[in-house]
């Protein structure tokens, strides 16, 4: 099994929507894949069809309760994809985990349970880099990065990359980035080109290949409760993230790919 949390403390760069699409993607090749909602807006529950009336156990019972992954997973109807939903409840864990002991590994503790069910477990952080957040660091093995192509994309990288450092040096050395994923790239706009290019040349190899297009079906998928790759495969958005898919894998190492 591999972890790897889809992070970035910038609210609205698409980590909900990579964590839909790839997750998506990686069911689809036959891959068994857990879906971790860790965002108190649980925009990646609603993105998948979980109604509210839906999620009895959520990753607040993980966190807090101690509950099984196994107990909290719920099947999508995606084949193959599963997802421990987001409640409201997680907006006050935060808050509640100070007074654990180990308040950092709290969800590494959940998935050492029993998550070995699931090849992939992707977690979809929340926008900040606060407890909920380094508990999703210290249980993963990768990160994934998602920066949005605006002129102020590499803003705020450097707190985050700091964030990995502390987390690496005190709880989690192996901890990796996998890789940093363009995202709403327009090509109209030569602003996103550039942007693009200063990305690639400061940060180099780690970023995919794969750029992410503006593509209206990508926010549009949300309301109808289905990823965008199930909801049109072949507009543009579905596309690079059955190509992004395909670069990840490509960077897993190879226990994870076996299905
Ligand atoms: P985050 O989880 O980082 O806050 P989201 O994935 O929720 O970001 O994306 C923010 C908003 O932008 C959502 O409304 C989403 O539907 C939309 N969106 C995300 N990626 C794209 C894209 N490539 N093209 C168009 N809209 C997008
Ligand atoms: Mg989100």
């Amino acid at each position: 099994m591999i972890c790897i949390a889809i992070a970035n403390q910038k609210g609205g760069v698409g980590k909900t929507t990579t964590a839909i699409n790839v997750g998506t993607a990686l069911a689809a090749i036959g891959l068994r894949v857990l879906l971790l909602d860790l965002d108190p807006q649980g925009n990646a529950s609603t993105g998948l069809g979980i109604n509210q009336s839906d999620r009895g156990k959520s990753t607040y019972d993980l966190l807090v309760r101690e509950t099984s992954v196994r107990d909290a997973a719920v099947a999508t109807k995606i084949p193959r994809l599963d997802i421990v939903p987001a409640t409201v409840d997680l907006s006050g864990a935060e808050i509640e985990l100070v007074e654990f002991d180990a308040r950092t590994h709290r969800l590494d503790r959940a998935m050492a349970r029993d998550a070995d069910n699931w090849d992939v477990v992707l977690i979809d952080c929340p926008p900040s880099l606060g407890l909920l957040t380094m508990n999703a660091m210290v249980a993963s093995h990768a990160l994934l990065v998602p920066l949005q192509c605006e002129f102020f994309a590499l803003e705020g990288l450097s707190q985050l990359l700091n964030t990995v450092e502390r987390i690496r040096s005190r709880f989690n050395p192996g901890l990796s980035i996998i890789g940093v994923v363009l995202t709403m790239f327009d090509r109209r706009n030569r602003l996103t080109d550039q942007v693009s290019a200063d990305v690639r040349a400061v940060l180099g190899k780690v970023v995919f290949e794969t750029v992410i297009p503006r593509n209206v079906r990508l926010s549009e998928a949300p309301s109808h409760g289905v990823p965008a790759l199930i909801y049109d495969h072949r507009c543009p958005g579905s596309e690079a993230y059955i190509a992004l898919a395909r670069e990840l894998i490509g960077r897993m190492p190879e226990s994870a790919e076996a299905a």
